[in-house]
């Protein structure tokens, strides 16, 4: 199975796309973590993303195309992929399509976890990613102060440097902008599956799980 997944900020997306990897043993391609990973690289590829998202400016398609190709090619032919926001934009439809035609792997069906855009910005602030490995932790939930280190790796914990009221609008305002219309791409193609985020991380994996089977 191989499938595509979209969510705004704060809609719990990543914490779905663990759940159904883990479920059905798919290999998560998440390009937002896979720049900032590329971006500590000392490479010209590395040095021009980091440059990127340090101005805060969308990573352009070609080099997202490339750097998804080769994560594609890495996973093995058996296992399904879970695409994390990929396509991202409409340009990128018909190269990412082509791509995964000429690989094998046709989309089964597409995520879109929805959430009011008050309560993405309100779940964002409380946001906190370890330094080290990445992950993802709230406030009042994985960690109780902001002293507390990484719980997974033990690594220091900060808000992403553009957590700030107006980084989180630019954002949001971009996924509404660049994704939605990807959405509707899927929607028109019969083949989106779209939730409710706004509950429990159970109720919305709960169903998920039945609109895929
Ligand atoms: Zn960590």
């Amino acid at each position: 199975m191989n499938i595509i997944i979209f969510g705004p900020q704060g809609s719990g997306k990543g914490t779905q796309a663990d759940l159904l990897c883990e479920k059905y043993n798919l290999a998560h391609i998440e390009t937002g973590l896979i720049f900032r990973e590329i971006s500590r690289e000392e490479s010209d590829l590395g040095r021009n993303v980091k440059e990127i998202l340090d101005q805060k400016e969308m990573i352009p398609d070609d080099i997202t195309l490339e750097v998804l190709e080769d994560r594609l090619e890495k996973v093995s032919p058996e296992r399904g992929v879970l695409l994390d926001s990929a396509p991202r934009t409409s340009g990128q439809i018909v190269p990412v399509e082509k791509m995964l035609q000429e690989m094998n792997r046709p989309i089964d069906k597409a995520i879109y976890i929805t959430l009011p855009y008050d309560e993405s910005v309100r779940r964002i602030t409380k946001r906190y990613a370890c330094t080290v490995c990445y992950r993802h932790f709230v406030l009042g939930k994985h960690i109780h102060n902001t002293e507390e280190p990484c719980p997974t790796c033990g690594g220091p914990i900060m808000q992403r440097n553009d957590d700030t009221p107006d980084g989180i609008k630019k954002r949001l305002d971009t996924f509404y902008e660049i994704t939605i219309p990807v959405i509707e791409h899927y929607r028109h193609k019969g083949m989106l599956i779209e939730v409710d985020g706004n509950r429990g991380v159970e109720e919305v994996f709960g169903d998920i799980v039945s609109e895929l089977e």
